[in-house]
């Protein structure tokens, strides 16, 4: 039973990944206790966002931080914060940000959607973003050329959804932003590595809560500790309507705190997804391996491939009815062209597996449409 069934919501098995659009991140039981408390107290809010700087600062290595609604509200607040510092006039104005020192350098293959624009997100913040070069080439002149005395700082956006190959590395937009004395903002929202940017040089890098941190619909953002009173100062103006409540944060802070020793569970979830690849060992069509993630991490998924001829099924019609059920199974479905499905083990809640194995089954079985 899913408490979301309660107000007419299917209940869902996330088979997929973190995705947005399906809740992000379950959290830990630890997590879920703290925010539960934490809803039914009461805090200083201004000391809170001082002292969860602290933890964050604690986390990261760099000097401060300032909690955010997501990674998408940490854009909005950094942008507003290198425009207008602590300045409560200026706090006041943004977005609007004529005349003032407010141009945002991107490269162009940067200027992605994650599930929203990030230029929007710049907008919002009152920065006019300047995007360089073109979306498969970019060249350091490109970057260093276009800073201006309106250029406020360099974003740069770390993520599967920027162009890979033609862009300018984190490294030399670091060294631009040195050079010119102007701050260097880095979006790692669902980064796991929470200390390289800090490490390397930048001023503001901006993380996700709910994604490799595992904490409740939140973000952060962490850097050097002027920039962060900063951030923490545009909760005054633009960073109202994306306030993020004390549950949020103490969720987050409990996630963080939690982050360097949390189980490793990959072998366990390696041994589920192997039991769900048995089961199928003998169902003609359907063949199953264990397959590591592309970028080398600890994730091992069960690959399933349907032969279409043999079931009656594309991998599509197996993803629909799997989607159009109840519960609802949503699984990985990159390769669904070469009839392979994917599930993905950490998102599953315990013994979810089994209802997979079962549903799939069904679904190979009854050959026409379910
Ligand atoms: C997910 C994502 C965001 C938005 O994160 P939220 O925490 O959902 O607001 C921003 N930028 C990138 C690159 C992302 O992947």
């Amino acid at each position: 039973m899913s408490i979301y069934e309660n107000f007419g919501c299917k209940q869902v098995i996330n088979a997929s990944g973190k995705m947005t659009a399906l809740g992000a991140s379950s959290v830990d039981p630890s997590v879920a206790e703290a925010m539960g408390k934490a809803a039914m107290d009461y805090v200083d809010i201004a000391e809170l966002m001082v002292q969860a700087g602290k933890v964050m600062a604690e986390v990261t290595g760099a000097e401060d931080g300032c909690p955010t609604s997501g990674a998408a509200g940490g854009i909005a607040i950094s942008t507003a914060a290198v425009i207008a510092g602590t300045n409560l006039s200026l706090i006041e104005r943004i977005p609007n940000t004529d005349g003032l020192r407010n141009e945002i350098i991107i490269q162009k293959g940067h200027s992605v959607h994650f599930g929203g624009s990030i230029s929007q997100m710049i907008a919002i913040g009152g920065g006019k973003v300047v995007e360089v070069g073109q979306a498969n080439h970019v060249e350091r002149d490109h970057i260093a050329g276009a800073v201006t005395e309106k250029t406020a700082a360099l974003l740069y956006v770390k993520s599967h959804h920027a162009v890979q190959k033609g862009m300018q590395s984190i490294e030399t937009m670091i060294a631009i932003s040195k050079e010119k004395g102007i701050p260097f903002i880095i979006d790692a929202a669902a980064e796991d590595d929470l200390k390289k940017y800090i490490a390397m040089g930048a001023d503001i890098v901006i993380y996700s809560g709910g994604k490799a941190i595992e904490g409740p619909t939140s973000g952060f953002v962490c850097g050097r500790a002027d920039l962060m009173a900063a951030c923490r100062a545009q909760y005054k103006g633009v960073g109202r309507p994306m306030k993020v409540g004390k549950e949020a944060i103490v969720g987050l802070l409990t996630a963080l705190t939690r982050y360097y020793d949390r189980p490793d569970e990959s072998e366990e979830q390696r041994s589920r997804m192997e039991w769900l690849i048995e089961q199928f060992k003998d169902t003609p069509g359907v063949k199953g391996v264990i397959v590591q993630d592309e970028a080398g991490r600890a994730i091992y998924r069960a690959n399933l491939s349907f032969d279409a001829k043999v079931i009656g099924k594309s991998a599509y019609e197996i993803i629909k009815e799997l989607e159009s059920g109840n519960p609802a199974i949503y699984t990985r479905n990159h390769y669904a062209n070469l009839g392979i499905i994917n599930v993905d083990p950490r998102p599953l809640l315990k013994g979810q597996e089994q209802i997979i194995a079962e549903r799939i089954a069904q679904i190979i079985t009854s050959g026409g449409n379910n």
